[in-house]
């Protein structure tokens, strides 16, 4: 057992995700407004490992710099209790730089990161491949699956990922 943050901006499809890797809805959502410093969105277990949703600000017209600090409080509560962090972002958007995020988050030595490239289902794969080169070269995560979290399309290859990560998983226990 263990647990994974999954982090990203609202909308880019946590919740779907979380929902299709467990096969049950939301456990837990919080009444709280998103004044909350953590903005957890939900909490989803599975006998596996607890997924803690995050909603990181989606608020993209803010300067750059402000919006990293956000992100970085966020992902810093986030990640400390954290086997593994999910990183979702929408395949049909462009692309963004997340080092900062990735480097303020990973307080537990160094946190395996999975770059979630979700809603594949929306671009040609042509395009998929160029994201997926994008966020390859320019960010610092372990790895990047595309998937479509609605049509449930890569959710094993995530699945299979967070396995080895956990601290009971059999890549750590031979
Ligand atoms: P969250 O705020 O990050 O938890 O996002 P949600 O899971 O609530 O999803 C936001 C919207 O995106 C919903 O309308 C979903 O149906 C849609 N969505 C989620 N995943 C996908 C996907 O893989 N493909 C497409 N086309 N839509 C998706």
């Amino acid at each position: 057992s263990g647990y994974v943050a999954v982090l990203g901006k609202p909308n880019v499809g946590k919740s779907t995700l979380s929902n299709q890797m467990v096969g049950q809805k939301l456990s837990i959502v919080t009444d709280k407004p998103q004044t909350t410093r953590h903005r957890i969105l939900g909490i989803i277990s599975s006998e596996e490992y607890q997924m803690i949703l995050y909603d990181t600000p989606g608020v993209i017209e803010k300067k750059m710099h402000q919006l990293d600090t956000m992100m970085m409080k966020n992902v810093r509560s986030a990640a400390v209790n954290a086997d593994c962090v999910l990183i979702v972002v929408d395949a049909s958007k462009m692309p963004r730089k997340i080092d900062e995020i990735l480097e303020e988050g990973n307080l537990k030595d160094k946190v395996p990161t999975l770059l979630v490239l979700n809603k594949k289902d929306l671009i040609k794969p042509g395009e998929i491949a160029k994201r997926l080169e994008w966020y390859e070269k320019f960010t610092d995560v372990d790895e990047v699956i595309p998937v479509s979290a609605k049509f449930g399309h890569g959710i094993e290859d995530i699945k299979n990922w967070i396995l080895t990560k956990l601290p009971t998983g059999p890549a750590y226990y031979p």
